[in-house]
């Protein structure tokens, strides 16, 4: 009988981000719905996780969990997140503020440069609010260090760029301008909530390129979420697959694209077009239940195409299948569909 893996007390201590076991309930006058449950991963030092799914899979509300950001009626209500050895499962704003989780150790990027970016600041002014977390530094050193920052992230006439305010730059201009924040106060951790969606197809490799390398290059570890499997090939190490709010299946990069085993992996990659000439597409029939009708049973049980009976009773648990990789799945072996 394979093991459920629990992160233990040790690999709890040496991941820089360990969540284990959380459940998230949003609650509003038609009642509380739990969006998600027992959702486990972890990423160490100098890592890159991908967390991929479906829009409605809950992989956008497991990364508002670790930050803190689930908003009115959002809450932990099970399981813990840990952040280099902290428990900071149910820190306030402020607590986090003083701890630096908002900023200075934990980095974020968002889907919409428009809306993180402040317009009413210029970009220099924005930069120097993150630059102000990691040292006293004089206005001449902000400045410096500022045009430092735009040129590392590859914006055209950094020091010009100090001055402007959001609205005078492009889409493309504005995430790197974001990218740039999140590292100038040099976190341990950066997340990245599918960094690209709101860019025009022509840019959005140069800045996935531009997240990878600076990662590489800072020694930072990198929580990315995408529903891309091209995005994890190119962005990660290691990868979680989640479906209606739980995690299906985790390993390597390479082990989930080489030979993914749950049937949601292998559906979501067959519904992806691989270039190569002669190789079908096959949708993936229906959509992500809802948190108000989850599926009896395995969540995945009215899409599976390989599903047994006892798949719409029996709740399958992630199990260890190896030392990096788990799966939620009844079927051991899932047979092929
Ligand atoms: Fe499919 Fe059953 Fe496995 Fe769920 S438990 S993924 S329904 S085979």
């Amino acid at each position: 009988m394979p093991l459920q893996p629990s992160l233990d007390a040790a690999s709890a201590r040496s991941a820089l981000l360990a969540v284990e076991n959380v459940a998230v309930t949003y609650s509003n006058r038609s009642g509380s719905h739990e969006v998600c449950s027992d959702v486990t991963l972890s990423v160490g030092r100098g890592e890159a996780l991908a967390v991929i799914g479906e829009s409605g899979s809950g992989k956008s509300v497991t990364v508002l969990a670790v930050t803190g950001l689930l908003g009115a009626g959002g809450t932990i209500t099970q399981g813990s997140i840990r952040f280099d050895g902290e428990d900071i499962t149910r820190l306030d704003d402020r607590e986090r503020r003083r701890r630096g989780l908002r900023g200075r150790r934990i980095g974020m990027i968002f889907q919409n440069p428009s809306r993180a970016l402040d317009p009413v600041f210029t970009i220099g002014q924005q930069l120097n609010e993150a630059l102000r977390q990691t040292d006293r530094f004089s206005q001449p050193e902000l400045r410096r260090k500022g045009t430092d920052w735009l040129r590392h992230v590859g914006l055209p006439d950094p020091e010009e760029a100090l001055d402007r305010y959001p609205h005078q730059l492009s889409g493309g201009q504005r995430q790197r301008v974001m990218i740039a924040i999140a590292l100038a106060s040099e976190p341990d951790l950066l997340i990245a909530d599918e960094p690209t969606t709101a860019l025009d197809v022509t840019i959005q490799a140069q800045v996935l390129g531009l997240i990878r390398r600076l990662q590489r290059e800072l020694g930072l570890a990198l929580v990315i979420v995408t529903h891309d499997f091209g995005v994890v090939a190119a962005m990660a190490d290691r990868v979680a697959v989640m479906y209606a709010g739980q995690v299906v299946e985790t390993g390597t990069v390479d082990e989930i694209i080489r030979a993914p085993r749950h049937p949601y992996t292998r559906a979501l990659m067959a519904s992806l077009p691989t270039g190569i000439p002669g190789t079908r597409v096959t949708a993936l029939p229906g959509s992500v239940p809802s948190a108000r009708s989850m599926p009896s049973g395995c969540r995945f049980h009215p899409r599976c195409p390989v599903a047994v009976p006892a798949c719409s009773v029996t709740r399958p648990v992630l199990d260890s299948l190896s030392e990096s990789r788990a799966m939620r799945c009844l079927l051991e072996e899932a047979p092929a569909s």
